[in-house]
């Protein structure tokens, strides 16, 4: 069973087509440039394939995608019917969608519902399904939420302390993102550990330039450090992460800025990109640390301490932890971050074997002799677990 997955942004669109026979990738890509020019990177196993193709909408972006799995050249498929479904990633789900689910008129509404909490986000998945029904028709299209693992936080946890009315009228709460990593993550943990995923207390890092932490319990998601949009939580690439909401009038006034601008500045020139003023790509600034640049020193500092404190405060939620699990792109690749962030964790039974710790490439758990909580590193997958939810829903249709 063929299925292609498709994750839509607002100028891009990335894909991987799946055998879920074996699941194995039979190819990937990225259209970009959608609405400005148009560029396509096509990879079959080792082989990569760039042309420039125009992309006006995205309508033309799944085409040009559909033409490179179909090419005589570097196709992987001889008939656009070998494609059994189309799994979407959708960021945001809010209240309505605790699962994956098959798209069909009302889903759509309930995604336009809830496009105003994800501005950035959803109306580009939104085209990304209607472009797709629209070269794909008759192809079941399912829709794999970011929100949807976390859904099954309790109230304490997802509630913020505003009048409560502003929760009953709007739906103010927090939602979680990065749902399809954390629970991918978190069950090859398991696997990787030998032990039943529904009787284990894990704390999983997804660290790439969007970061976000979850505490797992029993299989299910307890707490997670974004919030009500993905704003909220750890530093990242260029995200602030937490801040008191009292500086955003401050700045309005100081800076003579409005509201959204704000906003903008906390999204995208904050994080590891403001603090240090150097990049958000933590390879830049750790060099820039090398040659002596005391700001980048301090903005690396600040990043591990936030992960470190949220580590401890999941491990206080749920009164003890066995996994400590580090994912995403630096939390895959960075050797030095997963030992600073460990080295934090002495008191909780964390001790990390450096021999271990400085491999990559490969699922590990780096944990020395006589440690009482494991730490890992766990390569997330999160188009196979789109591709296994809409496997799952087309095979009862
Ligand atoms: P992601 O959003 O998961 O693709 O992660 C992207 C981020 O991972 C980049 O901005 C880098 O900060 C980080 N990253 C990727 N490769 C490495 C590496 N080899 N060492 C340290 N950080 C890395």
């Amino acid at each position: 069973m063929k299925i292609l997955v498709v994750n839509c942004g607002s100028s891009s669109l990335k894909y991987q087509l799946l055998n879920m026979d074996d699941e194995t990738l039979l190819a990937k890509g990225l259209c970009e440039r959608i609405g400005i020019d148009g560029r396509l990177k096509h990879e079959r196993g080792a082989e990569e394939f760039i042309s420039d193709v125009p992309m006006p909408d995205h309508t033309a972006a799944i085409k040009v995608m559909l033409d490179a799995l179909l090419s005589k050249e570097h196709g992987v498929i001889a008939n656009i019917n070998e494609i059994v479904a189309v799994g979407h990633r959708v960021v945001h789900g809010g209240e309505f969608f605790s699962d994956s689910v098959l798209i069909n008129d009302a889903v759509e509404k309930a995604l336009e519902d809830c496009s105003d909490m994800a501005p950035l986000h959803n109306p580009p998945n939104l085209l990304g399904i209607r472009a797709s029904k629209k070269n794909l028709p008759g192809v079941p299209q399912v829709g794999v939420f970011d929100t949807a693992f976390h859904q099954t936080m309790p109230k304490k946890a997802y509630m913020y302390a505003l009048p409560h009315k502003l929760y009953d009228t709007y739906k103010i709460r927090k939602y979680g993102f990065h749902g399809t990593s954390h629970k991918y993550v978190s069950m090859k943990a398991a696997e990787m550990l030998g032990r039943p995923y529904n009787k284990l207390k894990i704390i999983t890092c997804h660290l790439g330039n969007g970061a976000s932490i979850c505490a797992i319990e029993n299989g299910r998601s307890v707490d997670t450090s974004m919030g009500f949009t993905p704003l909220e939580g750890l530093v990242m690439g260029t995200r602030t992460g937490d801040i008191d909401a009292a500086i955003v009038p401050y700045l309005m006034e100081k800076e003579k800025l409005t509201a959204p601008q704000v906003i903008d500045m906390f999204n995208k020139k904050s994080g590891l990109l403001g603090l240090s003023g150097v990049s958000n790509d933590f390879r830049d600034i750790f060099q820039a640390k090398q040659d002596g640049n005391e700001q980048a020193d301090e903005a690396l500092e600040i990043y591990y301490y936030r992960v470190a404190s949220y580590i401890g405060r999941y491990a206080a939620a749920m009164n003890g932890v066995d996994a400590v699990v580090f994912t995403a792109g630096l939390g895959e690749n960075s050797s030095l971050l997963r030992e600073k962030v460990c080295a934090y964790l002495g008191y909780l039974g964390v001790k990390i074997d450096s021999e271990k710790n400085s491999k990559r490439g490969k699922s590990m758990d780096f944990s020395a002799d006589g440690a009482t909580v494991r730490s890992m590193m766990v390569m997330t997958n999160e188009e196979l677990v789109i591709a296994r939810d809409t496997k799952d829903i087309v095979s009862k249709l």
